[in-house]
């Protein structure tokens, strides 16, 4: 049973062979630069060697046409042909309050993705001309989508409501949705596993902490709270995205800076975070370099990024009255010793003992970065979303 896995953005598209039998990759890759000149698709398989290919790649049902062909090239593929794919499994961004779970994809289903444009202009409108583009590619493949907002759909209405006027929520359906839940799905399933103990009786945060990072309380299993909202700019500070900030300081500097609404919305996701506040990067490992060197403005981003994360888990031990696990993931999550230590040394007060030697290991296995006596364990899990979104889609079709 072979999965297709694809993550369709507004220029790019990345894909995943898996073999379910055995949950290995056969191959994965990436067309970049879609809709400009010199598009480039990379296909690396398993075991083989990289090939690189330059065209003019105009839309997203030529990226997989040629995703297809390298797929099924005679010398680079591997495939004999696209009849050995028996599903293809799609990540998108917002399910909205209509998606709990993920689904086979059906008119309907395409229709309400649709109806969903609204809240993920920049995210499901391309995930949409993925699953066209294969409809039209290969009409027979049943597929099926896999939402980032999905596993959050389980937080009450204490924790997913705004306090502002309920017609929002009526009429708008503005409210927290929380994202990357595939990972935090992923993650403290895999923590579970780990701990050895059942994840309906663990209380656990978990951090996914890489370009765009959100924690979220997992309780008995299910996501309590997160700290990504109505959309991914709220909660952590991130590296280009600000994170919580006082809503009045929209219209105050709308107003002092005269800037137009799109304008601060850029500032916003785009030049604020870590790039902001260090001048140097949004990339951890240059704040980190830079700090290390005795740069003051990186340390001051360093500092305030892991400040704000603590105050995260620290106010989700506080929501869930208590805690079991913290789990880190994602690119700083799972490489950044120096973030990691920083949060955990001062959390000790929770039960957090961190044990330093165990923090600079280097593994793609989960593992323990706590003594083990620590009353609160923290993990390192890396995280996995076309692997999960391999399991839901290959579980769809079976079924
Ligand atoms: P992701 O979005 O999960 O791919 O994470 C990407 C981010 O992970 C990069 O922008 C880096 O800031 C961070 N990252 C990757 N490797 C390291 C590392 N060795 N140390 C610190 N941060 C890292």
């Amino acid at each position: 049973m072979m999965i297709l896995v694809m993550n369709a953005g507004s220029s790019s598209l990345k894909y995943q062979v898996y073999n379910m039998l055995n949950e290995t990759v056969l191959a994965q890759g990436r067309v970049e630069r879609i809709g400009m000149d010199a598009s480039i698709l990379t296909h690396e398989p398993t075991g083989g060697t990289e090939v690189n290919q330059v065209s003019e790649i105009l839309d997203h049902n030529t990226a997989v046409r040629k995703v297809i062909d390298v797929l099924t090239h005679p010398e680079h593929g591997v495939i004999p042909s696209m009849d050995a794919i028996q599903a293809v499994g799609h990540r998108v961004v917002h399910g909205g309050e209509s998606f709990k779970a993920s689904t086979l994809v059906t008119e309907e289903v395409k229709k309400e993705i649709r109806r969903l444009f609204d809240l993920a202009p920049l995210h499901n409108p391309p995930a949409m001309m993925g699953i066209t583009a294969v409809e039209i590619n290969l009409p027979n493949i049943p597929q099926v989508v896999v939402f980032d907002t999905a596993f959050h759909q389980s937080m009450p209405q204490e924790t997913f409501l705004y306090p502002i006027p309920m017609v929002l929520y009526r009429r708008h359906k503005i409210r927290r949705y929380g994202f990357h839940g595939t990972s935090h799905d992923y993650v403290s399933k895999q923590a579970a596993k780990t701990l050895g103990r059942p994840l309906e009786s663990l209380k656990m945060v978990t951090c996914h902490i890489g370009n765009g990072a959100s924690c979220a309380a997992i309780l008995n299993g299910k996501t309590y709270d997160t700290s990504m909202g109505l959309t991914p700019l709220e909660g952590l500070m991130m590296g280009t995205r600000s994170g919580d900030i006082d809503p009045a300081i929209v219209p105050f500097t709308m107003n002092k800076e005269e800037l137009s609404l799109s304008e601060v919305n850029s500032m916003l996701n785009k030049h604020s975070g870590l790039q902001a506040i260090s001048g140097i990067s949004s990339d951890m490992r240059e704040i980190v370099e830079a700090m290390e060197g005795g740069d003051k403005q990186a340390k001051l981003a360093f500092d305030m990024y892991t400040y704000r994360l603590r105050k995260y888990i620290g106010a989700y031990a506080a929501g869930m009255n208590g805690l079991d696990a913290v789990v880190f993931t994602a690119g700083v999550g799972e490489n950044s010793v120096a973030v990691r230590r920083a949060v955990c040394e001062q959390l000790s007060f929770l039960g957090i003992e961190l044990d330093v030697e165990r923090n600079q290991i280097r593994s793609k296995e989960p593992r323990f970065i706590t003594k083990d006596g620590s009353r609160v364990q923290v993990l390192v899990v890396p995280t996995n979303e076309e692997l999960l979104i391999a399991r839901d889609t290959y579980q769809l079709v079976k079924a």
